[in-house]
């Protein structure tokens, strides 16, 4: 398997692909690769020629240092998940200053609103990060597919706008979420819950389901109260928000419209480990 480090060596090995018009495949990741990552890579393998993987932990899209030096690494063992799919599949993992140059920073995005609601409104310059690496990495590999998944759902939306605004010709396709056994969306932070934590974490994909019930029949007032009231009583979590959302938009729900498509998100600390995950309320 071809594992690169600098963007002209991986130019090099793809623009033969490129030549021969082959579609390219791009699965943007932080790496500590989990079934959730594989799906990504899996489905891109049924519709590309040819798949990059990018490992990279982003700097700019911490805005909280010790999260970004906790978050788990583990190179080696990543390549062998991902040769275990497939050899043809290219690993690109840049150094910080190889990807962004010299300067390790963001750049500033209109994103019509979609960056100001929950993750964003809770994690300051995070979708700048986002956009800023998102958009590097494009300009590297120059995909015609980008895979990214529904369990940072807001993202998703956010890329498919990144890719309006600077006028980017790649195609976003959205994957659903993976989940462990116990509905617990598959995350790398999982790693770093104990035993216990990671069983009580199920709640929030529990509490999610029992939204998707209230929902044919309760307001969105009733439905954030009693969300509320399920996670005050509820000792091994703490509620940073929950929202429901337009699903495009992701404008708050204030008064539901029939034919729109509505999500709920959570984000919840199990310790001092953020978990993120949302649903779809209606299809
Ligand atoms: P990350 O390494 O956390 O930045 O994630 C890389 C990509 O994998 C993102 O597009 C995520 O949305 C996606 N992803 C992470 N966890 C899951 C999951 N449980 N199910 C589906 N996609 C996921």
């Amino acid at each position: 398997m071809q594992v690169f480090k600098e963007k002209e060596l991986l130019k090099q090995s793809l623009s033969n692909n490129k030549l021969a018009g082959n579609t390219i495949g791009l699965v943007p990741t932080m790496g500590a690769l989990h079934e959730g990552h594989l799906y990504l890579v899996k489905e891109a393998l049924k519709s590309c020629d040819q798949v990059v993987v990018s490992i990279f932990v982003n700097p700019t899209q911490f805005d909280n240092p010790e999260d970004l030096e906790k978050y788990p690494r583990n190179l080696e063992k990543d390549i062998n998940l991902l040769q275990n799919i497939s050899e043809e599949i290219i690993v690109f993992t840049p150094n910080a200053n190889e990807l962004y140059g010299d300067l390790i920073i963001s750049e500033h995005f209109d994103f019509d609103g979609l960056d100001i609601v929950m993750e964003g409104k809770h994690r300051t310059g995070h979708f700048d990060g986002v956009g800023t690496v998102v958009k590097l990495l494009f300009e590297a590999v120059e995909p015609n597919k980008a895979f990214f998944g529904e369990k940072d759902y807001q993202q998703l939306q956010i890329i498919r706008k990144l890719t309006e605004i600077e006028n980017i010709p790649v195609e976003i396709v959205g994957c659903p979420i993976l989940r462990e056994e116990s509905g617990l969306a598959r995350s790398s932070r999982n790693e770093r819950l104990n035993d216990l934590q990671r069983e009580k974490a199920a709640f929030i994909f529990e509490t999610l389901k029992e939204t998707k019930t209230l929902f044919g029949t309760k307001s969105a007032n009733y439905i954030n109260d009693w969300v509320e009231q399920q996670f005050r009583n509820y000792p091994f979590l703490e509620l940073e928000y929950f929202e429901i959302s337009d699903a495009k938009t992701l404008k708050k729900l204030t008064e539901k419209r029939e034919g729109e498509h509505y999500r709920a998100f959570i984000a919840a600390y199990a310790g001092d480990i953020r978990l993120i995950d949302n649903l779809a309320l209606n299809n």
